[in-house]
């Protein structure tokens, strides 16, 4: 087989062995959750689901660039730092870092509202458009012109990890698609086929869009 063949074959196998494993990660620790989280006390109930938030910002991340170099470790990462870093809005809502306050907001604070990913993947976009050209005009930012992949698809990983995130609350809570009102809760199944096919969709248009730009 010509290893161009090859190539795109470890590529198919590679994103349906990992889509495959993703599910299966999001039943299990939806089932683990659930069983171990009347053990737990309340901080390490917030600790335990911001980890996972953080596992499943990175899968995604994973599916949608795969694994070859050590920028897109860098990428995985920003994926799940992302992905959990939402909850922030929670001790902002509150006003209190006290576990008690943050588990005691009733309504869906700006961050978690998927109609906020558009506007924060444009920011991005536009931040990251800004900083490329400094690294261009400045000499002694040269060093850093290795990142321009990072840079190039930063707002696809705001788009996923805050997506994945979402998903995954509305579980119990629902879809918040403001000004235009919450979803009821999503089931299981059908939070586990959209977050398993947003990374493949992305990997697609990721591959088409910037494919010419040659990311690292
Ligand atoms: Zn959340």
């Amino acid at each position: 087989m010509p290893p161009r063949e090859k190539r795109s074959l470890t590529k198919y196998v590679f994103a349906i062995l990992g889509t495959l494993s993703f599910a299966t990660f999001c039943l299990l620790e939806q089932n683990f959750f659930k069983y171990f989280s009347q053990r737990l006390t309340i901080l390490q109930r917030i600790l335990a689901d911001s980890f996972v938030h953080f596992c499943v910002g990175c899968w995604c991340w994973v599916l949608v660039r795969g694994i070859h170099n050590n920028h897109i470790v860098i990428e995985i990462c920003l994926a799940g730092l992302f992905s959990s870093a939402i909850d922030i809005d929670h001790i902002i809502e509150a006003r209190s870092i006290y576990p008690k306050d943050l588990i005691n907001i009733h309504h869906r604070s700006l961050f978690h509202t998927l109609t906020a990913v558009p506007v924060a993947s444009f920011v991005v976009w536009v931040c990251s458009k800004y900083i490329w050209g400094l690294i261009l005009k400045y000499k002694s930012l040269e060093q850093l012109k290795p990142l321009k992949g990072i840079l190039i698809v930063s707002p696809w990983i705001i788009a996923v990890a805050w997506t994945s995130h979402q998903l995954r609350d509305a579980l119990r809570r629902g879809i918040s698609l403001q000004p235009f009102g919450v979803t009821g809760p999503v089931p299981l199944w059908l939070y586990v086929a959209i977050v398993t096919i947003i990374p493949n969709f992305i990997r697609l248009l990721v591959s088409f869009l910037h494919e010419r730009k040659q990311l690292t």
